[in-house]
């Protein structure tokens, strides 16, 4: 079967069998990474090594930090004001879908938010040109949406925020293509699309931006006392961390993120094209933004819809129904989800047009 699933969603298949041979043996310690004190040099070091795997994928300068926090993404929106605020009473925020709005919506509950950009007007299909971005000067920050999930849009540039710090929602395109860090005072993800399982969030945040919150942060919430604590201030998300370090490894293993953003070229490409090339099916999305990692597509009949669905659940073809909001169906096709699979989805997708077109 294929897991198609925007998040949670597949992880790689050589991680769950090493991941399964370990959870009741690890290194021949009888137990599992679960049942061990965090404060154990046996996590202390599996943590370490999560990290530094992931510094190494990312090239991350050793001016950030790397934090592994929980709570998701949803709760780095209200976090980001709390910590990245410094005194100023402003961020500008580039809306461009649900999870942009989201992001929005909390910092509202902070400062003033200035939407320095907007896609609503062609319902998110695009992504704004640096020279539409109404940016304030004295803003905080910058904060956007790389990847929005729901309806697989793409930004194909970094904004350039000059020197406002640019904080970057990456929870759905994080490790899928490298990035340069040093172009962001701030990235952070939920674990459960790229990098394990939910839970777990990672919060890369450059050193200067720290040691200023607003008052009443919570300790729990402070990225400078996360990073004092090396993100052990309280009992962590163990094997989701622990999780997290396997995936590192087997990324490692793909080539690192040059090797898997190949694929994931690849994979895109072949299935656009094959939307693109049968009037049976459709894509919205302005070409040079269209996600590598959410792929939303409708077909000409919608009333073909739950057959579709029901059929390629059949094949083997699993999780491809769209957002709850938008309907349609959606491919995520993550890291963890092979070539073959989209193969077999573009195969399906042939075939059912030809039956039903
Ligand atoms: N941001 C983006 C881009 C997402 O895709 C998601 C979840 O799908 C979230 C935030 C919310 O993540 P979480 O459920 O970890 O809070």
């Amino acid at each position: 079967n294929y897991n198609f699933s925007a998040g949670p969603s597949a992880l790689p298949e050589d991680v769950l069998k090493q991941a399964q041979q370990e959870l009741l043996d690890w290194h021949g310690l009888g137990l599992s990474i679960m049942e061990m004190s965090h404060r154990s040099n046996e996590f202390v070091g599996v943590a370490a090594e999560a990290e530094q795997d992931l510094r190494d994928l990312m090239q991350i300068p050793d001016n950030y930090k790397v934090l592994f926090m929980q709570g998701g993404a949803s709760s780095q929106f209200s976090m980001i004001p709390m910590n990245l605020l410094r005194g100023k009473n402003s961020a500008d925020y580039i809306n461009t879908g649900d999870w942009s709005k989201k992001a929005i919506q909390e910092a509202s509950r902070y400062c003033e938010v200035n939407v320095a950009a907007t896609t609503a007007d062609n319902n998110f299909t695009s992504a704004p040109a640096q020279h539409e971005l109404k940016l304030n000067p004295d803003a905080a920050y910058v904060h956007y949406t790389p990847n929005e999930t729901i309806r697989g849009v793409e930004f194909d540039y970094i904004p350039d925020t000059g020197d406002v710090p640019l904080v970057a929602d990456m929870s759905s395109n994080i490790l899928s293509r490298p990035v340069d860090v040093s172009r962001f005072g701030m990235i952070y993800a939920g674990a459960q699309k790229n990098i394990g399982p939910a839970g777990l969030t990672v919060v890369i945040v450059r050193e200067d931006l720290l040691g200023n919150v607003l008052p009443a942060t919570p300790a729990l919430y402070d990225y400078k006392v996360n990073a004092d604590a090396d993100s052990m201030l309280n009992t962590p998300p163990t094997f989701g961390w622990y999780l997290a370090g396997l995936v590192f490894k087997w990324l490692k293993a793909q080539g690192g993120v040059e090797g898997i953003a190949e694929i994931n070229r690849r994979k895109a490409e072949k299935l656009y094209t094959a939307i693109d090339s049968n009037p049976f099916y459709s894509n919205p999305v302005a070409t040079p933004v269209r996600s590598w990692m959410n792929v939303p597509f409708i077909l000409a009949n919608a009333d073909l819809d739950k057959r579709f669905l029901q059929e390629a659940q059949e094949q083997g073809l699993l999780n491809l129904p769209g957002h709850r909001s938008v309907g349609g169906m959606r491919a995520s096709i993550y890291n963890a989800v092979p070539e073959e699979a989209v193969d077999a989805l573009i195969a399906f997708m042939q075939d059912f047009s030809q039956r039903h077109g």
